[in-house]
């Protein structure tokens, strides 16, 4: 991942300079973690960069705004072109694009409202999250000490900065293990998700996913997915797992908008299935990819077109 130190930000609205994107560090987001953001993928098409599933992220930004009572100055529409803008501004193709919404620098004290909000939309390239290699072969992951947030304590369905220092311990934790990523339980022991992505599981050729209620996000990536499955006649559940199903799943993936569709291969040490890619995960792999790169006919009206 590198940044383009010559690129534009889109900063409350106008296009500043890269090293002009600035904020003060008694910013009401710098100490107490008040921010939402978003994670967008934009892929480069035979018929030019699209954007995958804009108006759903641009949504689940405002929802997440929502729940902490943040009054996003502009329109879902006007943040969809601004973002269009950035990617176009930076002459980029296959990039990632990261808008946030924070409270600002006006006063320091937990009580938010007198802080303004400030909205900035940065995009650069970022290729494959897990590893050139993982797509194909895989990931080694283990199960955290950590457990993904308890209803009631901070909103697991808001896409917000402060979530992540959940996910920054377990990703630490799996990474200083000699893991790739982690997978996290939720309050009541069951399966919840990865630091930054859903997760799936095949037994039988169903496949089960942790239900919306299990303290996960509820991802852009694991709804496409599910659709996708749908469409594809493979039987969806989304339902509590058991972690020990993990151990005995055929195949295990996680999804996410970084880490796209990435197998894995080893629970804890334990191999998944005979340790290969199984061909459920494959297939939607496939069926995924031939659609953001513009390979298959965008049927679920997926993608949009920066031109
Ligand atoms: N869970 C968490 C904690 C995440 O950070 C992400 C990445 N946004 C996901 C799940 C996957 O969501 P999406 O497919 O919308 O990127």
């Amino acid at each position: 991942m590198a940044f383009n130190e010559n690129g534009r930000i889109w900063f409350n609205g106008k296009f500043v300079d890269w090293k002009d994107a600035n904020i003060h560090v008694l910013s009401h987001v710098v100490h107490y973690g008040s921010s939402v953001f978003e994670g967008i993928r934009c892929y480069n098409t035979k018929n030019g960069p699209a954007i995958f599933r804009l108006k759903e992220h641009v949504e689940r930004l405002f929802d997440s705004g929502k729940i902490y009572r943040m009054e996003i100055p502009y329109t879902v529409d006007e943040i969809c072109d601004a973002i269009k803008e950035t990617v176009k501004i930076n002459n980029l193709k296959d990039c990632y694009i990261r808008p946030v919404v924070f409270r600002g620098y006006n006063e320091l004290g937990v009580y938010p409202l007198n802080c303004p909000l400030e909205v900035v939309i940065a995009a650069w390239e970022w290729g494959k999250y897990l590893g050139e290699d993982a797509i194909e072969n895989g990931v080694d992951v283990g199960v955290s000490t950590w457990r993904r947030m308890a209803p009631n304590t901070l909103p697991n369905m808001a896409k917000a900065g402060a979530n992540y220092m959940n996910s920054q311990l377990a990703k630490m934790e799996s990474l200083l293990n000699g893991f790739n990523e982690a997978i996290m339980m939720d309050y009541g022991g069951s399966v919840s998700e990865g630091s930054g992505e859903n997760i799936f599981l095949v037994k039988d050729d169903v496949l089960y996913t942790p239900h919306s209620s299990l303290s996960i996000l509820s991802g852009i990536t694991r709804d496409s997915v599910t659709k996708l499955a749908k469409n594809e006649g493979i039987e969806v559940k989304e339902e509590a797992i058991p972690r020990e199903m993990l151990y005995l799943a055929d195949e295990i993936f996680m999804t996410g908008t970084a880490a796209e569709i990435t197998p894995v291969r080893s629970v804890d040490k334990i191999t998944v299935g005979n340790g290969k890619r199984g061909p459920v995960t494959e297939k939607l792999q496939k069926k995924f990819f031939n659609i953001v790169e513009g390979e298959e006919e965008d049927n679920f009206a997926w993608l949009t077109f920066i031109d």
